[in-house]
C-alpha cells in the first residue's frame, strides 16, 4: 500500500503531494489526516507530513519510492490538525488543496479594528420596571421588548438588538432620548457578548433528557478512554421544544469542566438572541458567536480567542466548524437536516460529515439534533453508525402541538371554488381576524423550475426513468434534469383525460392581492425577494409582524424558520405540493420538513394553534405524515423510495458539474468525460447518467452540463473522482471547461 503525503505545510507548494510506501506494520494503523514522519529531500531529512490519501498502486518510480518512518509524536499544533482536515475534505469533495485550506484556516487579521456598539441600561431595577409598565400600557411593544431584555441582561450587543430582537434604530433612539438606555462603542478583540453576572438556571431534566444525557455521555467517554468510540456520532431526534438544547448544554458543560471545548453549529436563521442567551447563562463570557455579519477581521479575532483558550464554546453557522480549539471535545449540529450545512462553493462539503471527520482527527464527539432528521442521519442511526436517542414530548407541560387540517384542493375545484384559498382556510382566517390573533400564509415555493400537473386528478408528469417530475422548458418541452430525458408537453392528462393541465404559477404578490380582496379590513405584510431587497428589509418586516402591526404575514419558506411569534394561531400552507414535485430526489423529504416546521409555527405559546395544508395530493406520504407529525412513517416510505431508485443515503450520487463558455466544446467534453467514466466502470458498480442540462442551462453566458454517477460504495466514487481529476488535468484540449464535484448533492443542478 502507498500513502499520499503533504510534506512540510509551512512552504508554499501546498498542492504538491508525495507518495510513500506504507510499511506493513503500519498498514492497519494509518488513517487519512494522520501526521507521520518521512524521509524528505536528498539528505533524507526527517520531516513531518500529513496523509491525504492511500492508493494500491505506485504512481511513481517503484525503485525510488521511500518508506514512511513512523507516526508522529503527539501534541500536534492546531493548524496541523486543520490541515489534516483540509486534506480529508479535498479527498472527499474534490477541488484543490488550496481551496480546502482556505476553507479551514482562519484568514489573516485586518489591520483596522472595527468598533462594536452596545446598548446599556441606565435605569435601576425599580425605575426600569416602572418604565416597562408604562410602555406596556401604551402598547409600545418594541420599546417594551427592548427594555425587558435590558432588564434581564444589563447590556446588549447592538447587532443582537437590531437583528435578533428585531428592534429598529428608532426604538433605541427613543429609549436614549428618554434616558432609559445609552448606545456605546467599544473596541473589539473582546467579547461580542458582554454581560453582568452569570445567572445559572436550575433545570430539573425530564426522564427522556436524563436518559439522553447519560447514554451520550457514556458513549463519548468510551471514546475518550482509549477504546475507540464505536459510533461516529449521536443523533437526538426530538420535536421542537422537547429540550434538545438543554441536553447539548449539559453535555458541553461536562466537557468544559474536563478542560475541553465545544462547537455548536446552528443555522444562521435560527441563531436567535434567545438561543445565544441560554448558552450565555451557563457559560458566561466563555462563549463566542460567529455570524455572516462579522467582518473577516472580527472573524479572525474570534478564531484567535478560541485558539488562545479565551473561550470554551463557539456558536455559529457552518463556518464555525473550523474554530481552532486546542482540545476540542464536542461538536453539536442543531437542525442537522438544514440544507445550509452543505457548502455551495468548492469544496462542496457537508458540515455533518466534515464534523465527523474533524472529530475523528481530534478525538472529539459529535451530536446531531433535529425534529425532522435527514434521511442520511436517521439511516446511519438505524444501521448502527450513529447512536440514537429520542425525546418524545415537549419539555414544558403546557405547550401543545398544533392541530393540522389537510384540504384536498381537487375537491375545492369540484365544488366550484377556484380561489387559491380553500373554504376551510378562509373561515379560519376570518375567525382569527375577529379574535385579533395573527395568521401566517406560507407559499411553498422554491426557485425550482415549473412542472406540469393535473388540476382535476392531481397527477404529475414524471420522468419514466428517474421518478422525479419533468421540468417545463420553453418551446413546449418537458425535461428530466437527471438523465436528460425529454418529451413534448401533452395537452390532456395521461391519467384521467382532463385538459385542465397546467403549471402552478401563483406568486406571493398574487396571493397578497387575493387576500386583500377577501379581507379588506386586515393589515397584510408580504415577505419575498421583492420586499426584502433593501437593507435590513427582512428584519423590518419581521419586527413589524412581531410588534403586531399586521394581522397577516405572507411569504415563502423564509417565514417558517427561526422566529417565534406567540400571537400566531393559524398557519396556512398554500400549494403544499410545490416542493413535493420539484425535480429532485429530495423533494419528498424537503416537503415533509417544511410542512412540519410550518405547522410548528402555530401555537408556540399557551394559545392553541392550527395549521391548514392545502394540497392536490393529500394522499402523498410526505403530506399525510407531516399532517400527523409522524416522522417514523415518513422515514419508512421515503427510505423505500430511495432504496428502489438507488438514491442516497442507500446509494451515493456524485454530480460532476461542467461549465464552459463554448457550448459545443462543453458538449464534447461532457461526452468524453462520460466515456472515460464508463471505462472506469469495469466492474459495473456504477450507474452513469447524463450528460443532462441543468435546470438553469446557462448562467451569465456560461453553459452547464451535469453527469451523475450512482454507486453503492462511496469509496468507489472517490476513486473515480480522483481519476477524473487526473484525467481533466491531462487533457489540455478541454482547459476552458471547469469541473466541479458534488457528493450526494442537496438539490438538482
Ligand atoms: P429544543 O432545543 O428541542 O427545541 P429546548 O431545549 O429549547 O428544546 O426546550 C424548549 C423549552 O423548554 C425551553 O424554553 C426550555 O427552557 C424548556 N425546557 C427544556 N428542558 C426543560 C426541563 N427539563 N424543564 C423545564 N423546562 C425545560
Ligand atoms: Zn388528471
Ligand atoms: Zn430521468
Amino acid at each position: 500500500m502507498f500513502a499520499n503525503i503533504i510534506v512540510d505545510i509551512t512552504h508554499e507548494k501546498l498542492d504538491k503531494i508525495f507518495q510513500y510506501r506504507v510499511p506493513s506494520n503500519l498498514e492497519k494503523r494509518l488513517k487519512i489526516g494522520m501526521e507521520v514522519v518521512v524521509p524528505f529531500g536528498r539528505g533524507n531529512r526527517k520531516t513531518k507530513g500529513y496523509i491525504v490519501g492511500f492508493s494500491e498502486q505506485c504512481d511513481y518510480d517503484l525503485a525510488k519510492i521511500k518508506e514512511i518512518i513512523g507516526i508522529a509524536e503527539k501534541s500536534v499544533a492546531i493548524e496541523a490538525r486543520m490541515v489534516a482536515l483540509a486534506a480529508w475534505m479535498k479527498e472527499h469533495y474534490g477541488g484543490t488543496m488550496i481551496q480546502a485550506l482556505k476553507t479551514v484556516l482562519p484568514i489573516k487579521r485586518q489591520e483596522n479594528l472595527k468598533v462594536k456598539k452596545y446598548v446599556r441600561l441606565l435605569l435601576d431595577e425599580t425605575a426600569g420596571r416602572e418604565k416597562l409598565d408604562f410602555y406596556l400600557n401604551k402598547n409600545q411593544k418594541a420599546r417594551a421588548r427592548l427594555l425587558a431584555a435590558l432588564l434581564d441582561e444589563g447590556t446588549l450587543e447592538y447587532d443582537l438588538v437590531v437583528k435578533k430582537l428585531n428592534i429598529s434604530r428608532t426604538v433605541i433612539r427613543a429609549l436614549e432620548e428618554q434616558g432609559v438606555a445609552i448606545l456605546e462603542s467599544e473596541q473589539i478583540y473582546r467579547n461580542p457578548i458582554q454581560k453582568r453576572a452569570v445567572m445559572q438556571k436550575e433545570v430539573a431534566y425530564t426522564e427522556d433528557q436524563k436518559k439522553a444525557i447519560e447514554s451520550i455521555w457514556q458513549g463519548l467517554m468510551e471514546g475518550k478512554e482509549g477504546t475507540p468510540e464505536s459510533r461516529e456520532a449521536w443523533l437526538i431526534h426530538g420535536v421542537t421544544g422537547s429540550g434538545k438544547t438543554e441536553v447539548y448544554i449539559e453535555l458541553i458543560d461536562r466537557m468544559v469542566r474536563r478542560k475541553m471545548q465545544a462547537i455548536v453549529l446552528i443555522p444562521e436563521i435560527a441563531l436567535t438572541y434567545q438561543t445565544v442567551m441560554r448558552f450565555y447563562h451557563r457559560f458566561g463570557d466563555r462563549i463566542s458567536i460567529m455570524n455572516s455579519r462579522l467582518t473577516q477581521g472580527e472573524r479572525y479575532d474570534q478564531m484567535m480567542r478560541a485558539r488562545n483558550g479565551e473561550i470554551d464554546v463557539m456558536i455559529g453557522p457552518r463556518s464555525a466548524l473550523f474554530t481552532p480549539f486546542p482540545n476540542l471535545g464536542l461538536i453539536v449540529i442543531d437542525e442537522e437536516h438544514e440544507t445550509t450545512y452543505k457548502s455551495e462553493q468548492v469544496p462542496r462539503f457537508h458540515a455533518r460529515e466534515t464534523a465527523i471527520a474533524r472529530a475523528k482527527i481530534e478525538g472529539a464527539g459529535v451530536i446531531l439534533g433535529s425534529a425532522t432528521p435527514s434521511l442520511e442521519a436517521m439511516y446511519r442511526a438505524k444501521t448502527g453508525r450513529y447512536g440514537l436517542v429520542v425525546l418524545r414530548n415537549r419539555a414544558q407541560s403546557d405547550a401543545s402541538m398544533a392541530v393540522v387540517h389537510t384540504v384536498d384542493m381537487r375537491q375545492e375545484l369540484k365544488r366550484g371554488n377556484r380561489s387559491i384559498l380553500s373554504r376551510k382556510l378562509y373561515e379560519l382566517m376570518a375567525d382569527r381576524l375577529k379574535r385579533k390573533e395573527q395568521i401566517m400564509l406560507f407559499l411553498n415555493r422554491r426557485g425550482y423550475a415549473g412542472f406540469l400537473s393535473c388540476r382535476e386528478c392531481g397527477h404529475v408528469i414524471k420522468c419514466p426513468h428517474c421518478d422525479v417530475s419533468l421540468a417545463t422548458h420553453k418551446g413546449g418541452r418537458l425535461v428530466c434534469h437527471y438523465c436528460g430525458y425529454e418529451q413534448r408537453r401533452m395537452q390532456v392528462c395521461p391519467e384521467c383525460g382532463s385538459n385542465y393541465l397546467g403549471e402552478f404559477l401563483a406568486g406571493t404578490q398574487q396571493i397578497e392581492d387575493i387576500v386583500r380582496q377577501a379581507f379588506p379590513q386586515a393589515a397584510v405584510l408580504r415577505m419575498d425577494l421583492d420586499t426584502t431587497r433593501e437593507k435590513n428589509g427582512h428584519e423590518k418586516i419581521l419586527s413589524a409582524f412581531a410588534n403586531e402591526e399586521a394581522d397577516i404575514l405572507i411569504g415563502t419558506q423564509m417565514i417558517v424558520k427561526g422566529h417565534d411569534f406567540p400571537n400566531v394561531t393559524l398557519v396556512g400552507v398554500l400549494a403544499a405540493d410545490m416542493s413535493l414535485y420539484a425535480d429532485d430526489y429530495r423533494a419528498g423529504e424537503r416537503t415533509f420538513q417544511l410542512l412540519t416546521q410550518a405547522a410548528g409555527r402555530a401555537g408556540r405559546s399557551h394559545k392553541p394553534g392550527m395549521a391548514v395544508i392545502q394540497t392536490y395530493s393529500p394522499e402523498h406520504y410526505s403530506i399525510v405524515s407531516a399532517a400527523l407529525q409522524d416522522y417514523d412513517t415518513f422515514y419508512k416510505e421515503e427510505l423505500h423510495y430511495r432504496k428502489v431508485m438507488g438514491y442516497p443515503p442507500v446509494e451515493h450520487l456524485l454530480a460532476v458539474l461542467l461549465t464552459c463558455q463554448e457550448e459545443a466544446l462543453l458538449k464534447k467534453g461532457a461526452d468524453y468525460l462520460k466515456m472515460f467514466a464508463n471505462r472506469l466502470n469495469g466492474r459495473g458498480e456504477m450507474q452513469i447518467i447524463g450528460p443532462a442540462s441543468p435546470s438553469v442551462g446557462r448562467v451569465n453566458d456560461v453553459y452547464r452540463k451535469v453527469v451523475y454517477l450512482k454507486c453503492q460504495k462511496y469509496d468507489t466514487l472517490i476513486e473515480v473522482k480522483n481519476k477524473l481529476e487526473q484525467y481533466i488535468e491531462i487533457n489540455s484540449g478541454y482547459q476552458t471547461i471547469r469541473v466541479q464535484f458534488d457528493f450526494d448533492p442537496m438539490h438538482v443542478f
